[in-house]
């Protein structure tokens, strides 16, 4: 195992290149280097010993928890029965046969197919791909402009990075690309017109995106792509009314909708999909995270009924879909997931994430609601975010110089619990593992209070 000698620390500042990391400050040594050694349950520990409640899940994705040893043997005996075959030309295991079949039972209505990857921004890539393979076999051309919206969160790859509506995922990789294209962000708390209900507002953003599709030409717009409720770009759940006018206008101009459901799919909603809690039909679905609870990388895109039946007759005149990876359907991962929605189902996570994730924004609101610099408490199922204001009443925001998002999340770190400071604003982030205690979720809204407390006084 790591430990924290000198000569491990110069190892890791020399040779690793760590993702998502300031590359100076962490390779002078400026920053520390945290090695993660083990967990249980919430409780995540280093190899100094020293332990955090992770309300965070690592990236949203530990929902089961730390630890879970039915996952783990299930990926042990499937290494060891056989760790690895392709599932090109119609091959498969009988775990990842099974996992297509625990997904589509579980899935929103009208779901067919799964085609399963290894990460939320592969699935994506996926779904660009079959987006244009789609309107290719339809023979519309020109349909292939898709719209995504500014803080939206799809990925990092070149064309997923693209749908990325985050400047810190675009900044010095000329991104975004054509033929993406940002819209309205449905965050109401940062709305320009501080007038609007969130239904008025909801109506705004249902009509730049109409008028986006009719500037460009409804004959190039192919579909549009959004998360349930924001995740990245600040844990922002969407105004009332706002998934049935933004669909509407979809239909309107036959616009496929892509729900990314990276962080939101297998209950962190309180409800098994995102798509469930807003009552949102999509065409396309991206899963990754939940799917395995992280144990070993597994996404994937859920394919409709009716895009499935235009793919399928387009195998007829194009033959064999010419788009693979060679990790598709890996057995261990797919043992793994058929594992972990078992373990979802048996200590029954998705109505522990809609009460027990109710209990702890509503314990959180009223913690630190009523400070001075905090302008919004909002969240929903188990996820949930505090934003931090220079002035509440003129809704002014703190220079982001001040770094006062990382602060709180630095400050709450020292007391024993992981947050996560959202990359945009002074947001401090929270989406605990789907089976956060009461009584857990008592100690990480105390830590909190302490640490907005020490940075804000
Ligand atoms: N979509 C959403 C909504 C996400 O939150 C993420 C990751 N945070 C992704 C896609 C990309 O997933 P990955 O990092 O596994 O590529």
């Amino acid at each position: 195992m790591l430990d924290l000698t000198n000569e491990r620390t110069a190892w890791d500042r020399d040779h690793f290149f760590h993702p998502s990391t300031h590359m100076g400050t962490h390779a002078r040594g400026e920053t520390p280097t945290r090695v993660m050694a083990g967990g249980e349950g919430v409780r995540i520990r280093d190899v100094t010993g020293k332990e955090s409640i992770d309300a965070f899940a690592g990236l949203y994705c530990v929902n089961v928890g730390y630890g879970r040893h039915k996952i783990a043997d299930a990926i042990a005996a499937q290494a060891k029965d056989l760790a690895y075959y392709h599932a090109y030309v119609g091959h498969g295991t009988d775990a990842s046969i099974r996992l297509a079949k625990m997904i589509i039972d579980r899935a929103p209505q009208g779901m067919s197919r799964v085609y399963f990857g290894l990460s939320g921004s592969d699935a994506n890539e996926t779904n660009i791909k079959l987006i244009w393979y789609y309107n290719n076999i339809l023979g519309r051309p020109e349909k292939k402009k898709i719209i995504s919206r500014w803080r939206g969160y799809h990925g990092s790859g070149v064309m997923t990075g693209s749908l990325t509506g985050l400047h810190f995922f675009h900044n010095a990789f000329d991104l975004p690309r054509a033929p993406i294209l940002h819209t309205e962000a449905p965050y109401y708390f940062r709305r320009e017109d501080r007038s609007m209900s969130e239904d008025q507002f909801s109506q705004l953003c249902a009509d730049r995106l109409e008028e986006l599709i009719l500037a460009e030409g409804q004959d190039t717009v192919a579909a549009f792509i959004g998360e349930p409720i924001l995740g990245t770009g600040g844990i922002v759940p969407p105004p009332s009314g706002y998934w049935q006018k933004i669909q509407a206008v979809l239909k309107k101009y036959d616009v496929l909708l892509v729900a990314d459901e990276v962080v939101t799919g297998f209950g962190r909603l309180g409800t098994m999909f995102g798509c469930d809690h807003y009552a949102i039909k999509p065409d396309l679905i991206t899963i990754a995270k939940g799917l395995t609870s992280a144990y070993a990388p597994l996404s994937g895109v859920i394919v409709s009924d009716r895009v499935w039946q235009i793919l399928i007759q387009g195998s007829d005149q194009l033959g064999a879909i010419g788009h693979g990876w060679t990790y598709s359907a890996h057995p261990i991962c797919a043992a793994a997931g058929v594992a972990n929605l078992e373990l979802i189902d048996e200590m029954q996570l998705v109505n522990n994430a809609g009460s027990v994730g109710a209990y702890f924004r509503e314990s959180l609101a009223s913690a630190v609601g009523g400070h001075k610099h905090v302008g919004d408490v909002r969240g929903d199922g188990m996820l949930a975010a505090v934003e931090f204001v220079e002035d509440k009443d003129d809704r002014t925001f703190f220079d982001p110089s001040n770094k006062i998002g990382p602060q709180v999340a630095a400050a709450l770190l020292e007391r024993g619990v992981i947050g996560r400071a959202m990359p945009q604003g002074d947001i401090l982030g929270f989406a605990p593992p789907l089976c956060l205690s009461r009584e857990e979720a008592d100690i990480v809204v105390a830590a909190t209070v302490e640490a907005v407390k020490a940075v804000l006084g």
